[in-house]
């Protein structure tokens, strides 16, 4: 039996490893829509290879690079925020959503609306719009899969068992590349340091936000949606070699955890096939090869983005999407030399500390918010 799916955000790193997980199997997926922020001819070239029945640029001046790469196919062309959302909520089984920033939130509420499964790997989006989006998801019903390695964990982890029976889930953190630096060397950390992650291959945004450990925050944030066990149940450890991908903690002291290697196809498969599971191309795990797991507590006077996070959160409100809109702000200015590396939790913090956003009660409130705090983070540049 062949499954519709819909990838948002198909030329990035989840969007390409979700596409390599389909081309081993391409007689069990119709493609329906494949996005891009702009990559047109690879948006086309993916759109090729797979028959997608729509490809949209988001970006409306890559259209016409779009159309001038799909002539003589019947494949729709289209560009533009509407047009995304619109592919968005074509109804499909399933719709990866693999954006980055906020601007995946909007078609990823267009998909949750059409009430097909949404595997979320787009975390800005959930981070921003919390009961907003959980919400929705209430009211329309799709199944909400995290791709986001540890949360796919922590799901994982949960099967069979009662949330009201859980006593701690602890999100591990690989730390990211300048884990053992100090705040000297901090200070002075270029963007190729900062996205030269040890384990994982992925977009830069997300590299930085492993190097600052506001990944971490926002994952903090994420699990608090999607696993609403309390936040005094929630915890971090840092663990280098990212073999364990969480863990939850039972009343009885029990702990579940879930290992694999630190490729994102394992938990992309694991939303693909679920409630099965499917082949993929890695290696098994090699314990004995690695020898050894380590765990430290995290250092929040070094990375202080997992506090801005939990300070976030606890403060509620237009907090979280603040947080996660100066953030994309100051990774932006930091990948562009403008500001030092430890200036981004620093803009963050400041946004915080000046903006104080109401509750959003919608999908315009939120994108209200985001734009919001994006000015009042841009003016914090200038300080930095
Ligand atoms: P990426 O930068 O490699 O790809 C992003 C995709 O979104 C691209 O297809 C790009 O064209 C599109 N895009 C970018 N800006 C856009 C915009 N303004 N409007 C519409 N489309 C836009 O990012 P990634 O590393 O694949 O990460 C995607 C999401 O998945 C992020 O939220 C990230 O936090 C999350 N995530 C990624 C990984 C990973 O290993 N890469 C792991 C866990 C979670
Ligand atoms: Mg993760």
């Amino acid at each position: 039996m062949t499954r519709s799916i819909s990838i948002l955000g198909a030329t990035g790193s989840v969007g390409e490893q979700t596409l390599d997980l389909i081309r081993r199997n391409p007689d069990e997926w119709q493609v329906e829509a494949l996005t891009a922020n702009c990559s047109a001819k690879q948006l086309a070239t993916f759109a090729r290879e797979f028959s997608a029945k729509i490809a949209v640029v988001s970006d409306e001046s890559c259209l016409p690079e779009l159309r001038e790469a799909l002539v003589g196919t019947d494949i729709e062309a289209a560009g533009g925020r509407a047009a995304l959302c619109e592919a968005a909520s074509r109804p499909v089984d399933i719709t990866v959503a693999a954006i980055v920033g906020c601007a995946g939130l909007a078609p990823v509420m267009a998909a949750i609306e059409q009430g097909g499964t949404l595997a979320l790997a787009n975390k800005e989006a959930l981070v921003s719009a919390g009961d907003v989006m959980t919400a929705a998801v209430a009211k329309h019903g799709p199944t909400l899969l995290p791709v986001d390695s540890e949360h796919n964990a922590i799901f994982q982890c949960l099967q069979g068992n009662d949330i009201a029976d859980v006593a701690r889930i602890t999100l591990t953190a690989s730390g990211g590349p300048l884990r053992t630096w100090s705040l000297d060397q901090l200070r002075a950390a270029t963007p190729a340091q900062a996205i030269a992650h040890p384990n994982w291959d992925m977009g830069a945004k997300i590299s930085v936000d492993s190097a600052t450990m506001m990944n971490k925050g926002l994952e903090y944030i994420e699990a608090h949606h999607l696993f609403p066990v309390g936040l005094d149940r929630l915890k971090i450890v840092v663990h280098p070699q990212s073999v364990i991908h969480s863990m939850v903690e039972y009343r009885d002291k029990s702990t579940l955890a879930q290992l694999g290697p630190s490729d994102m196809r394992v938990p992309i498969a694991s939303c693909l096939a679920w409630p099965r599971r499917m082949d993929t191309p890695m290696e098994s795990l090699d314990l004995a090869a690695i020898g050894e797991l380590s765990f430290f507590a995290p250092d929040e006077a070094r990375f202080p983005a997992t506090r801005l996070a939990r300070e976030a959160i606890e403060a509620g409100a237009g907090a979280p999407a603040t947080l996660n809109a100066a953030n994309e702000v100051a990774v932006a200015a930091f990948l562009a030399g403008q500001i030092g590396f430890m200036d981004i939790t620093a803009v963050v913090e400041s946004t915080l500390n000046r903006y104080s956003a109401p509750a959003p009660q919608t999908l315009d409130d939120v994108l209200n918010v985001d734009r919001e705090a994006r000015s009042a983070a841009t003016a914090q540049l200038e300080t930095a």
